[in-house]
């Protein structure tokens, strides 16, 4: 390990501040140990572009599978990472196997989609130059930064702000793409829109889901996509699961569209194999 990852390590390991659990002491030395011995991978969903039902892109998900435990959901295991400080290391491993994977595809002839890759706000700190480090990646793997797209979730921890829109200019200067997880349910939504450099919102799923209560219900949804418009971003909507939601969704002018209606999470094969049925499909 470098020195870099040493000490991001334990710098930000600290737990004064409130007691915890066994549950979570097991889970923190288990987490210890998974990335020496492979314990993680990541799975794929699909976007598609919500007009022409074309593959745009994939969200990588990072999954762990313990060896007693059996799998553990990253809303569980992600949070404990950070806390410990090992999300830098975490974050660069996923970013790492990202990148190489969306080489692969595009070396077997899947061009042109976009890997979006979750990075913990957390992620900033336990990393000395986070902008370099994705630098460093996708040269050595040979990606163009423009296939990237980095998800950043909104976060009592952006308090500085300025900090954090320095932090992402330089990696939107990169070439690579920004874009606003879970969009509408964090803290002090609508002035980081102005403030943060971005290319993408996602909608919350809460407000896809929603769709499902009738017109009030889709309130929301709709106006969040307007107001994607009027700011000239693009809008993915996150886990879209019926008919009516897709419809109401493309006819409002939503760009992208992800969610267990169109495809689960899955593996790299199968995003492979789906990608030629597509293509067969419009051939
Ligand atoms: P997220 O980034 O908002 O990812 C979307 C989550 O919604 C995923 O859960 C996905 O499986 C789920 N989902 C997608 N479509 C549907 C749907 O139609 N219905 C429902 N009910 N759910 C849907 P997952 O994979 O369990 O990930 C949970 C969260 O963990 C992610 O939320 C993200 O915040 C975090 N996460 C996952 N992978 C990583 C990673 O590599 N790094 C970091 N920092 N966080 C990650
Ligand atoms: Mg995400
Ligand atoms: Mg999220
Ligand atoms: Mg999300």
């Amino acid at each position: 390990h470098s020195k870099e990852q040493g000490r991001n390590r334990f710098s930000r390991y600290n737990r004064a501040s409130h007691s915890r659990g066994d549950a979570d002491l097991a889970l923190e030395s288990a987490l210890r140990q998974a990335l020496d011995r492979d314990e993680f991978h990541l799975v794929y969903q699909p976007q598609f572009e919500a007009r022409t039902g074309n593959l745009h892109g994939v969200e990588a998900l990072l999954r762990w599978n313990h060896p007693q435990r059996g799998a553990i959901s990253p809303s569980v295991f992600v949070p404990v990472a950070e806390e410990m400080g090992v999300i830098g290391e975490l974050g660069r491993w996923v970013l790492r196997h990202a990148c190489r994977q969306a080489v692969a595809w595009r070396e077997k002839g899947l061009h042109n989609i976009t890997m979006a890759v979750n990075v913990s706000v957390q992620q900033f700190y336990g990393t000395i130059d986070l902008a370099e480090q994705i630098r460093t990646i996708l040269v050595e793997k040979g990606m163009a930064a423009d296939r990237l797209e980095i998800e950043i979730t909104e976060s009592l921890f952006m308090q500085n702000i300025e900090e954090m829109r320095a932090n992402l200019q330089r990696i939107r200067d990169l070439g690579v793409k920004i874009a606003l997880d879970d969009f509408g349910t964090g803290f002090s939504s609508l002035s980081y829109l102005r403030k943060l450099p971005f290319d993408t919102i996602k909608m919350d799923r809460s407000f896809v889901s929603d769709i499902n209560q009738g017109r009030e219900g889709s309130a929301l949804a709709i106006t969040i996509l307007n107001m994607a418009q009027n700011l000239r971003k693009k809008c993915v909507a996150e886990g879209v699961e019926t008919n009516a939601q897709l419809t109401l969704l493309r006819d409002a002018g939503c760009d992208y569209i992800q969610g267990y209606l169109m495809g689960k999470p899955m593996s790299a094969d199968d995003i492979f194999d789906l990608s030629q049925q597509r293509t067969a499909e419009a051939s």
